[in-house]
């Protein structure tokens, strides 16, 4: 009986949104959650390496581990998340950069996140 109450329980956790309220192919938390946060992507250089930085993810509410992964395997590239940074291996040459990080931009403007390129 127990059993079949916690189901139950699991069943409606998944179809509902905690925050709305509303099933979730009707939900839009998420999409408005992405568009809301500042994303900036930058550049930072470490022990002779540029990396291409992403900042200003919340990770409270969105998915960062998700969001990097998807980046890794997008660029085939290496990555890493640090104090809520998606920090991914970019190139050494200077014009190869700058272009990855437009990539990234177009990547995550794609995911649903509105970021700006600083540099
Ligand atoms: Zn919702």
């Amino acid at each position: 009986m127990l059993l079949e109450e916690n189901k139950k329980n699991k069943k409606n956790n998944m179809e509902v949104c905690p925050k709305c309220g509303l099933p979730k192919e009707a939900c839009v938390c998420e999409t408005l959650e992405k568009a809301k946060q500042k994303i900036q992507i930058s550049t930072e250089k470490r022990k002779f390496k540029e990396m291409a930085v992403i900042s200003g993810i919340d990770s409270r509410t969105i998915d960062i581990k998700k969001i990097a992964k998807e980046l890794k395997k997008e660029f085939a590239c290496g990555g890493t998340i640090k104090n809520n940074k998606i920090e991914l291996q970019g190139h050494s040459d200077r014009i190869q950069q700058k272009s990855f990080l437009r990539k990234i931009q177009e990547k995550l403007k794609e995911m649903g996140f509105s970021a700006e390129v600083i540099e």
